[in-house]
Formats: C-alpha cells, structure tokens, sequence
C-alpha cells in the first residue's frame, strides 16, 4: 500500500529488513519468512494450527514512555501465555506495528526485547505490517498442538481441584505503584513489563488439565470464563491464593483481596484438574521448577464463592477488565 498515513516506501522497507528481517529461531518449517506478500509455513501433519491475536495500545496496556525492550518482550509474551493456556507448542509470530515516527533507536531496542523471548521459544517473526500513526503493537502468534489434546475453557467438571502457578496480584501492584508515582518493590516492575509465559507448564498439562485459561484480566474474572465455558461453579480458598510479600502486605494493610483477584496482566496459568491428579501435578511443578498451588475446587452449583481465612463465604462476580463495560 502507499497511503499518505503509511512511513515513506524506501525507509519503512530498509526499517523492516535492518530490524526485522532475521528475529527470533531460525525454523524449517518457514518456507518464506519476511520479505515476499505472504510467508509460506508449514504446519506438521496431524497437528492443529493454534492461533492468537493480541494488540497492545499506549495509554491503555502501556505507558507512554515504557521502556521499548520490554513493551517488545511484553508483546510476545502475551501471546505465547495464550498458546500455553491452549497447551500449544510456539512456532510462529506476526507483527503489526504501528508508529508516530521511525525512531531507530526504538525500533531496536523493541526487535531486541522481542527477539529474545522468541529466540528462548524457538519462535520465528514470519511477516507482519508498519504504519505511521499513534502507537500501538499487535501480534499474532502461532503454534501446534494435536487437535485432541488441546486444552479448552470447557471441561472443568465438579470437584476438579483448582490450580494457579506463580503468584498473583504482582503485575496489579506494579502498576498501582507507578499510577501513583510510588517506589516499586524489587522484582515487581518486571512482573508487569517482562512477564514470563508459562510454556513449558502449558504443554506438560496436556492429557492432564481438564480446563485452562490464562489470567491476563484477575483470577475472578478468567477462572469465571471457565466456569461459564464448563457451565459449573466455583469456591476459591482465600488463604491459599499465592501471593509473593509486597502483595501480601497489601493485601493485609488493605484488608481487600482485590489484587490478587481482580488486578490483570500477571500471565500465570489457571487450570483444573480431578483431586486423583493432584500428586503428580506437584510431582509435574517441581520438576519444572513451577510454583504451583491449589486456590479451589469446582462445584455444580454456578457462580464464584470465595471462603475468607475465618471462614466467611461470599459470592464475587466472576469479571475481570472490560474494555466495553456499558456497551454490550
Ligand atoms: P505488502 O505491501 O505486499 O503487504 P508490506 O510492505 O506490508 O508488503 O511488507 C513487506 C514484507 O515485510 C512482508 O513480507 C511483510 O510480512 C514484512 N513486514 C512488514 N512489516 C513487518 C514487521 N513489522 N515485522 C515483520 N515483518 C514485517
Ligand atoms: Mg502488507
């Protein structure tokens, strides 16, 4: 295309080719890669082609003077938790970018970040698409898992015992502290700038997990997408959500679960399993050096009940962050 809003035709080529022609693992299922209209792929017989768009836009999944390595790393990264959550292996990315001016010093500190979370998924960059306008990233990624053992939202059954890795509510605190101008404790700001997609956890759970999801909008509103999917309910036991120290101590100066229930952008897998299984999926978090807890267990009954450490039960709504709260 050559519409005025595009970046001007010789630069936006040599930008593509100086910063994205060759990112993340080189893969022989890429037939073409960037560089021709289309990228030629190829998905291994008997494999499903698993698949996820995500778009990140300043002001509302970033701040404007983020940190470009990190918003690369984050823009993959959000993609690869959702293959997990599938139980799909990562094979191949797109991305659109979309920019106010071509800011080379951006452009490769945002490769770099990108580049190197792939690079530790065998993730190739195959193609994708740069315009001029206000900033905004989008990507889709790519990945196989065999069709039956694919993990759905759906299949979550009463009595399954609740499961959530890493801890929760990090990423919520990281960004209330800097909405607030606040110092960060150690280690929070890369919770919510750099978090860790849960692959290796996502397909070892394969033929295990009855159901899961990964928590990108708070455990009250993800957990309650498979609960409407699996058309069950749900109690989660307060005292043994995971929580990491700062969130803890807010939690108790606070007196409010709110953080690690309903604050987004942690990436951590939520997933169900029968009780029977409960040994090996330790046994399973342990060998991956996976801190994994159980938060709950699954009832017949529909909606969301959380039990308090005095043992007080209420109901929650089971929503997470809506971008269209009023207009649906
Ligand atoms: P066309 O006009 O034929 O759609 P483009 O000019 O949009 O082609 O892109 C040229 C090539 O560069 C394509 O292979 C496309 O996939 C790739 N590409 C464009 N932008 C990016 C990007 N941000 N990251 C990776 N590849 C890109
Ligand atoms: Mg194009």
């Amino acid at each position: 295309m050559s519409a005025p809003a595009q970046t001007g035709s010789v630069s936006e080529f040599a930008l593509i080719r100086r910063f994205f022609s060759s990112v993340g693992a080189s893969r022989e299922d890429v037939l073409i890669g960037v560089g021709d209209d289309c990228a030629l792929l190829e998905v291994p017989p008997g494999l499903g082609l698993a698949v996820s768009l995500d778009t990140l836009v300043e002001g509302t999944h970033f701040f404007p003077d983020v940190d470009p390595e990190s918003l690369g790393h984050k823009s993959l990264a959000v993609g690869l938790s959702d293959l997990a959550a599938m139980g799909a292996t990562p094979a191949w990315a797109t991305l659109s970018l979309t920019l106010p001016h071509p800011d080379e010093t951006w452009l490769g500190a945002f490769a770099r970040g990108f580049s190197a979370l792939a690079l530790a998924y065998g993730v190739r960059l195959v193609g994708g698409d740069m315009t001029r306008g206000p900033l905004s990233v989008s990507v889709q990624v790519h990945g196989f898992v065999r069709p039956g053992a694919a993990i759905p939202r759906s299949g979550a059954r009463p009595d399954d015992l609740i499961w959530v890795s890493g801890t929760l509510g990090d990423a919520g605190l990281a960004l209330r502290r800097l909405a607030a101008g606040e110092a960060l404790e150690p280690g929070l700001r890369a919770r919510l700038e750099r978090p860790i997609p849960r692959v290796e956890l996502g397909s070892a759970l394969r033929g295990l997990a009855t159901a899961m999801i990964d928590l990108s909008d708070g455990l009250a509103g993800d957990l309650g997408h498979i609960l409407r999917a699996s058309s069950v309910g749900a109690e989660v036991d307060l005292a043994a959500l995971p929580l990491s120290p700062p969130v803890a101590a807010v939690v108790e100066a606070d007196r409010d679960w709110g953080l690690p229930l309903t604050s987004g952008d942690d990436y951590e897998l939520c997933f169900c399993t029968t009780a029977e299984q409960e040994p090996l999926i330790a046994a399973l978090g342990r060998a991956l050096n996976c801190p994994l807890a159980v938060v709950g267990q699954i009832r017949a009954a529909p909606g969301l009940v959380t039990r308090a450490p005095t043992g007080e039960t209420n109901a929650v709504a089971a929503r997470g962050y809506d971008h269209f709260p009023d207009e649906t």
